[in-house]
């Protein structure tokens, strides 16, 4: 199996953690596996939650390490000159107006708690020019949606409720992450996704949304979606655990291999001091189909 490119695409919300690593490793040695190369593609879109020093802890992370990428920018400041998202607003705008175009999508003046709730959205007929407003898609969950993953065998599903009508434009007027993440991965040309298994539900809105914007390859790129690493059982790692961010593990005096052993016997996985040896045995698994 052969693929061009992947990606390893942190947001600059918080302090990378543990999990974030499993998830970089893999996709590293994966790459390595099948000759692709790896972009580093940082998700600034959500300024209000994007600092400096994040955008810094990325890339110190990274060397700290040795985790490679081939693509993208080289340090923080070739990031915000020629890598931000913000730069490629307009590529998301005219996503945005396909979207408009495919008669799909409805302004929603639901407030952010409305929208978390389950009960339906009554919005009808607010301009979508309106100051202020989101932009939803109307969706149908009957729509066949196929997922081509590693093995090689294709998954058909549907799109789930988690995702009815979901945004595609946020009230602030930015696209929001389903958007911004296949048009990023269209201009890219990424052949391979690698993300955690809560990704899951965003795969699936993201191929829907493909089908939507005309000349999309989004479609045709190989998943992967691996198990996460969990603090407690079936509690996700969040950002807000300090006491797991590399920053922090590294001011403990903690060293590279330490942190790869850490990470392999929380995922009781074999001993591993580097990434490759932390990825083999998922990646194996992976490719066999299990
Ligand atoms: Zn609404």
């Amino acid at each position: 199996m052969n693929f061009s490119r992947t990606r390893i695409a942190p947001t600059p919300s918080g302090f990378l953690h543990l999990g974030n690593v499993f998830s970089f490793a893999v996709t590293a040695a994966l790459a390595e596996r099948t000759g692709a190369k790896v972009l580093l593609r940082i998700d600034d879109l959500d300024q209000q939650r994007v600092t400096p020093e994040y955008i810094r802890d990325i890339f110190d992370t990274l060397h700290f390490l040795g985790i490679p990428w081939q693509e993208g920018p080289a340090n923080a400041e070739d990031f915000s000159q020629h890598y931000s998202q913000l730069r490629r607003m307009p590529l998301y705008e005219n996503a945005l107006e396909q979207l408009r175009n495919s008669g799909q999508v409805f302004a929603c003046a639901c407030s952010r708690s409305q929208l978390a709730s389950a009960k339906p959205c009554n919005c009808n007929n607010i301009p979508l020019d309106e100051p202020g407003v989101s932009w939803r898609l109307r969706t149908d969950h009957s729509i066949s949606l196929t997922v081509q993953t590693l093995s090689g065998k294709p998954i058909q599903t549907t799109l789930p409720l988690s995702m009815k009508e979901f945004v595609v434009r946020k009230k602030d007027g930015f696209p929001a992450y389903q958007l911004s993440s296949v048009t990023d991965d269209d201009h890219f040309h990424t052949d391979l996704i690698v993300r955690g298994q809560d990704l899951w539900d965003s795969t699936l809105a993201q191929l829907y949304l493909a089908r939507l914007l005309p000349g999309s390859s989004f479609p045709k790129n190989i998943f992967f979606h691996h198990t996460l690493l969990t603090d407690d059982p079936g509690r996700k790692l969040s950002k807000s655990a300090g006491d797991t961010s590399i920053r922090y593990l590294r001011r403990e005096g903690r060293e590279p291999g330490d942190i790869y052993a850490l990470i392999a016997s929380r995922m009781g996985l074999p001993a591993a001091g580097n990434y490759r040896e932390l990825a083999a045995p998922v990646i194996e698994h992976a490719l066999s189909g299990m």
